[in-house]
């Protein structure tokens, strides 16, 4: 038996930690909601941190290669999401990075119009579908324009950083602790956001969450297909076209393909599902090699580098969005989002998600926001997460005038405030917007 064998826990010795920052707000996680926090928070004048694990900022909306914004409408060609979204989507577009169907066929139902787009992985759910304001992008591009913005709006960027653990007095977070190359350092910021995807702010700082197991998922691109731009049905397998030629994007993953349900903040189960994943990714291209039309001569172009994990920690927060609650007018709404799978359906999303009665100085935002499991089918998608990113940044700033208490921010005053830069925020009608 090995002399460490008897032991099942080490204490580690206290020692002292460099704090490397004072930030008026930090942002922890730069997917789609952290960028979109970090933004609205550093345009209204707070000196804003984002902070990020990996080398690169998108998350799942980047080289997670989930690069389908679903959707900006409610489905009947209403656009219910916009402010920084679509300002991303003008941004791609003018890259020429984007394809998206014009405002004049949102909400169509012609049948031709429909077909086309699916092609794009634009139309979901149950007939009679119609035509989405849904947008399929290039990642690349995605994370230029991110970090453009961020750079132009002054936003303090540290990749390769991640948030380990936090440090609360009196239920506000003193001290965010990192871990990078540089070892263990510590920011010690005004205002928090956690927008890491599995709410691990929240989870270090103490308030409650609720989490289920899931099916990885890992999607790829292949590039070489022929045959793309006739007007038959793509065949031989489910894919995307993209606004590569040539090139399409297959959702690979879920129940039937991965090989079994993961605690998605598992390293262990983590590491178990990105090997099997792999495997089941290599044989489905040799699959569509040899059996799709078109992938004969098609090579595989990459594989997502964040495991696609559809859900994980989702907080429990001042209150809870409920599935009954769709189409309900919440007079603290700060964002609104559609159903990508169901029409005519409005979720607005009220200010007391975003928030915790453990923490009062914490924010969320993206797809851990609090929320019942159905109901985050809807707000998890990128624009939903978007617009949730960007009602959190405003919101932090709003708390700085408030002694940094996330509750006693004036709720319509953020949403005049939001509307002004944009952002659909649902509720009544917003006077003078
Ligand atoms: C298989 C699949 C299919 C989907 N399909 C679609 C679709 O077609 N259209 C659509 O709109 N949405 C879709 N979604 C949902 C959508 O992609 C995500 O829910 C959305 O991108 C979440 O954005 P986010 O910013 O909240 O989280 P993420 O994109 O996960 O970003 C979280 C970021 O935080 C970082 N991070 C995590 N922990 C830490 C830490 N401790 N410290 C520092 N950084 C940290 C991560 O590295 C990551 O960059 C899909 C999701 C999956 C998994």
């Amino acid at each position: 038996m090995s002399a460490t064998a008897a032991y099942s826990t080490w204490r580690e010795p206290a020692r002292d930690l460099p704090v490397i920052g004072h930030p008026d707000v930090l942002v922890v996680g730069a997917g789609s909601a952290g960028i979109a926090a970090a933004l609205a928070s550093s345009r209204r004048g707070a000196q804003t941190w984002l902070v990020e694990r990996l080398s690169h900022v998108g998350g799942l909306a980047g080289f997670g290669l989930i690069n389908l914004l679903l959707s900006l409408d409610d489905g009947d060609g209403r656009q219910v999401v916009a402010g920084i979204c679509q300002e991303f989507v003008d941004a791609l577009d003018a890259l020429g990075a984007a394809r998206h169907p014009s405002r004049s066929d949102w909400g169509s139902e012609d049948p031709g119009a429909v077909e086309q787009w699916r092609k794009w992985g634009l139309i979901w759910g149950a007939p009679p579908e119609s035509v989405r304001y849904s947008v399929a992008f290039e990642p690349e591009s995605f994370i230029n324009v991110a970090y453009d913005l961020l750079e132009a709006h002054g936003v303090q960027l540290r990749l390769h950083t991640g948030c380990a653990a936090t440090h609360t007095t009196d239920g506000r977070i003193e001290a965010v602790v990192v871990e990078s190359k540089a070892g263990r350092q510590v920011i010690m910021p005004t205002l928090v956001i956690d927008t890491t995807g599995d709410g691990d702010v929240f989870t270090y700082a103490g308030a409650t969450a609720e989490a289920v197991a899931i099916h990885p998922h890992q999607w790829f691109r292949m590039g070489g297909v022929t045959g793309l731009d006739g007007d038959e049905p793509m065949a031989g397998g489910i894919f995307f076209r993209t606004t590569d030629p040539g090139r399409v994007l297959v959702p690979w993953g879920g129940p039937g393909f991965a090989p079994s349900r993961i605690n998605p903040v598992d390293p262990v189960e983590l590491t178990r599902a990105e090997v099997e994943c792999r495997r089941g990714v290599m044989a489905e291209v040799a699959r569509l090699r040899e059996q799709a039309p078109g992938f004969g001569e098609a090579w595989l172009d990459d594989i997502t580098k964040q495991l696609g994990i559809t859900e994980s920690r989702r907080l429990v927060g001042d209150y809870v969005l409920e599935k009954n609650d769709g189409d309900r007018r919440f007079a603290d709404s700060v964002a609104r989002t559609g159903h990508w799978t169901r029409r005519g359906v409005v979720y607005d999303i009220p200010y007391r998600c975003l928030t915790t009665p453990a923490v009062s100085n914490l924010l969320t935002a993206g797809r851990c926001i609090s929320t019942s499991r159905y109901v985050h089918q809807a707000t998890k998608e990128i624009p939903a997460a978007m617009a949730t990113g960007e009602a959190a940044g405003a919101a932090a700033v709003a708390a700085l005038d408030v002694g940094a208490q996330v509750h006693a921010v004036d709720v319509e005053a953020l949403r005049l405030d939001l509307a002004a830069a944009g952002a659909m925020v649902g509720g009544e009608p917003v006077p003078g917007m």
